[in-house]
């Protein structure tokens, strides 16, 4: 009989369930994600439709794998990091699977979890990663241990970025696909400030400006929508391009893996496909149906985790909403 880990994913917008074996088969996988109607992301709105929905989302889950709660073997979930009051009802349904069913449990980073869904669906063993999401934009890369951060955003999120800029310009969440296609008509680019402070980046000041660059739009002189998402994916782009390409100089990584769910965007590809090729490393993107916020990933970092090192104890399980990847160990690669 395969072992099977029921993974848990609620730490944002996403409350997902994946069921995988321990080879790292997923057998089903099911999303309920939380849109808002205008604004951000509330968290105590993101709470209530996750707390509404997660019986229903996991019973899809075992039925589109077509087998019975009782054949899991481990749960896993997102403990760290998130919103609060999302990861909260992650862990809590984690802990009342784990001693219902009298199963292991184990916690999970959610960061690493990204990388090593990559790492195994890609079959790349050791690379130099870009995450871009709604809520993390990090460059990190195995070493000493750890996966280490190379550079990060020091304000907002390049997923969140451009999905306010897309609602300030009346286009619906999420707007990282509407802006993309938007940018495909235009070549013309107009400056704005490209802000990288040593390995880290800062996306509020070329927010502000791209929002600014808005209302030129509206008199119709200069230019259209069109050339302000263009120039605004050209320069978070461009800076995102060159923290990977150092991080990759210094590292000597001959992989990179870009993941989150801005790695669906076919520019950001085709410029970290670039300097990969630059420095004779090998590129992939992880399957977009893996990239964006999933269960299956938390899955697949609990079961790395539970191999190494068993599972968590229940009192270990409180949640970490601010928790760095840095700073957690990495058993099954050290
Ligand atoms: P995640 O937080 O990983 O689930 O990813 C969601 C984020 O990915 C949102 O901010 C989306 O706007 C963004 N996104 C999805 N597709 C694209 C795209 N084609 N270009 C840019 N951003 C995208
Ligand atoms: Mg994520």
């Amino acid at each position: 009989m395969k072992k099977l880990c029921l993974g848990i994913e609620s730490t944002a917008h996403t409350f997902s369930i994946g069921i995988l074996d321990f080879q790292g088969n997923v057998y089903s996988l099911i999303n309920d994600i939380f849109i808002p109607e205008e604004g951000g992301l509330h968290p105590a709105l993101v709470r209530e439709q996750h707390l509404d929905n997660f019986m229903q989302i996991i019973n899809k889950a075992l039925s589109e794998a077509k087998i019975s709660i009782h054949k899991i073997n481990l749960i896993a979930f997102s403990q760290s990091p998130g919103l609060g009051p999302v990861l909260k009802i992650g862990a809590w349904v984690a802990r009342m699977l784990s001693q219902v069913l009298k199963v292991p449990i184990v916690g999970v980073n959610h960061c690493i979890a990204h990388i090593e869904i990559g790492r195994l669906k890609c079959n790349i063993k050791d690379p130099l990663t870009l995450y871009v999401s709604g809520g993390n934009t990090i460059v990190s890369a195995f070493e000493s241990e750890r996966y280490q951060i190379f550079g990060e955003t020091l304000d907002l999120a390049i997923g969140n970025m451009i999905d306010s800029f897309a609602r300030d310009a009346g286009l619906q969440h999420p707007g990282g696909p509407k802006i993309e296609k938007l940018a495909i008509k235009s070549n013309n680019y107009i400056p704005l400030p490209y802000v990288v402070k040593g390995m880290d980046l800062s996306f509020s000041g070329l927010y502000t400006a791209a929002k600014y660059l808005l209302q030129s739009v509206d008199y119709g002189n200069k230019y259209n929508l069109n050339d302000v998402a263009y120039s605004l994916q050209e320069t978070a782009f461009g800076m995102l391009t060159e923290v990977t390409e150092r991080a990759l100089a210094h590292t000597e990584k001959k992989e990179v893996l870009l993941t989150g769910g801005v790695a669906a965007n076919q520019r950001l590809q085709s410029m970290i496909k670039s300097i990969s090729i630059e420095h004779d490393a090998r590129f992939d993107v992880v399957p977009l149906k893996f990239a964006g916020d999933n269960g299956a990933m938390i899955g697949w970092a609990g079961i790395l985790r539970y191999k190494a090192e068993g599972g968590h104890n229940i009192s270990e399980t409180m949640i970490k909403p601010k928790e760095r990847m840095d700073k957690i160990t990495v058993p099954w690669r050290s």
